[in-house]
Formats: structure tokens, sequence, C-alpha cells
């Protein structure tokens, strides 16, 4: 990656109220705001970071967007999933590069984008056939294309089945992950991990129902809580605001069910 930015780069612009906003640079682009113009020409073989003035006067610093940023500034169809789960769940279902992924639902493709950049490949199952051109567009335009080239789309019931084998790890993001355990039980092999990401208790409730009578072993259920500090001279506090809820993430392993010689077997 240059540090220089070229025509075809996405740039994050950052106004004084660091407001963001999104543009993708080209060589006669032009960016419109209400306190004035930014020609692209003025980013173009700059290095990130630069500061840029409009016509008006307005300052924007120029950096590429991080991840948590492209997945907020992105054309969204379904809820997506916000960066502080993202984060964790690529830690509870233990991403790294070439692991093999069955996500579903697929939605926007935040998930999807958050694993393909941890180096997944991802074979994303998703009902909805605009969700599923959307997210295809989001992980098409917005990542590299050694990531981007990792994922491919179905649409498809994953409550119907996985069709898959072999695969390493199962991540859902859909209203009745319970209904998936079965085919997420024979699609992968033992010591896969499956992740679930649910808005409500009850829901992860009856998931760690049908995962205590299931092959899978090692069950956790956590939620992850972010508060943000405002740090300005004196005044160190914590923030007023923070985001109170969003979801519960479960995760858990597929064991080998125990065999039982004649010599262990308890007395009949
Ligand atoms: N994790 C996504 C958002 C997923 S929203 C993101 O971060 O962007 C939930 C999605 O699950 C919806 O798009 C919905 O259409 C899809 N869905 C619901 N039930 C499904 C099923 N049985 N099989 C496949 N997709 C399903």
């Amino acid at each position: 990656m240059s540090d220089r930015f070229a025509a075809g780069d996405r740039v994050l612009l950052l106004d004084s109220k660091r407001r963001r906003h999104l543009v993708t640079l080209a060589d006669e682009g032009r960016f419109h705001s209400h306190s004035g113009i930014v020609d692209h020409a003025q980013l173009i073989g700059r290095p990130e970071g630069t500061t840029v003035r409009s016509t008006a006067g307005a300052r924007y610093v120029a950096l590429r967007p991080t991840l948590s940023e492209l997945v907020l500034e992105m054309p969204r169809g379904a809820q997506v999933i916000y960066p502080k789960d993202l984060g964790a769940i690529l830690m509870a279902a233990d991403i790294f590069a070439g692991v093999k992924v069955v996500e579903a639902g697929v939605g926007s493709g935040a998930l999807s984008m958050a694993l393909l950049r941890a180096g997944a490949d991802v074979v994303g199952y998703e009902l909805r056939p605009d969700f599923a051109a959307r997210a295809a567009a989001n992980v098409a335009q917005l990542l590299d294309r050694q990531h981007a080239r990792r994922f491919r789309v179905e649409e498809r019931d994953v409550y119907e089945g996985i069709v898959e084998s072999g695969v390493d790890r199962v991540v859902l993001d859909l209203p009745e992950p319970w209904r998936v355990v079965p085919h997420a039980e024979t699609a992968m092999h033992p010591g896969g991990i499956l992740v679930a990401y649910l808005p409500t208790i009850g829901q992860v409730t009856q998931l760690r129902q049908t995962l205590a009578d299931s092959a899978f072993g090692l069950a956790e259920t956590v939620e992850v809580l972010q508060r943000t500090w405002h740090v300005e001279g004196r005044s160190v506090r914590p923030d007023h605001r923070m985001v109170g809820h969003t979801g519960f993430l479960t995760h858990a392993r597929l064991l080998l069910a125990e065999e039982r010689s004649d010599e262990t077997a308890p007395p009949a």
C-alpha cells in the first residue's frame, strides 16, 4: 500500500467536528459539502493525514478509512453488527488466515468484511436476494481484492442445511440459530467453533438448551460493554451516553462423541 493517495482510493474526509465523509478519488472528482468544494486533485499524490481546505476555507483531514469506519459508513440494508462486537466475534470464533467459515445470514456484509479482513475464506448464506447483492457489492467495493476474492454469497436458507463440508467455523446472525446446530454438527469437523450473535436473552436460552443436547461443548455467552470517555483538559470522565445494548455472543466447540469401550462402560 502506497502512503500517497491515488485515483480509485477510498478516502475519509473528517471535518472540524469529526464528521466523516467517505469519497472515492477520481482525477476529475470533486467533493461538495455545505462548506465548499474540495477537488480530488488536492489529495491525489499527497500522503495520508494531509489536511486540505475547501473553497470556503473549511479544513478536512484525509485518511484511509479503518474497517470500523467503513462498516459504519457503508450502504446498509439490514442492521449491521457494530465494531465492538465484530472484534469480539473474531476472537470467539478464532479467525485466522485460511480458516473456512460458513456465515449466515449475511445481511449488509459487515461481519463478512471483518471475517475476510482477518483472512478467512467465507461462504455466506443469505435468504434475501437484495441483501445478498448488497453484501457482495459492499465486499467487492470496500475490501482489497486479496480479501474480497475469498468471499462467496449464496441465496440459501441455512435452516435447511449446510452443503459445505470440512468447515472450521459457523458464524450466525439470524433469529433462530438453534435450527442450525444439527447442520453445523455435520458440516464442521471436531474442534470447530460455532458463534451466534443474538439480540435477546430468550433466544440465547433456547440456543444454549439446543447446544447442551448436542455434540457441542464449552458453551459460553458474553456481552461486550464499551464505554467511551470524555478527555478534555481537567474534565476526564466517562461520556454521558453509551450504547447500552446490541447483542449477546454465544460460542461453543464441536466435540467428538465419547467412544465407549467395554472396559469403560458402566456396569449394566
Ligand atoms: N451480520 C450482518 C447482518 C445480518 S442481519 C451484518 O453485520 O451486516 C440478518 C440476516 O439474516 C438478514 O439479512 C436475513 O435476511 C438473514 N436470514 C434470516 N434467516 C435466514 C436463514 N434461515 N438463512 C439465511 N439467511 C437468513
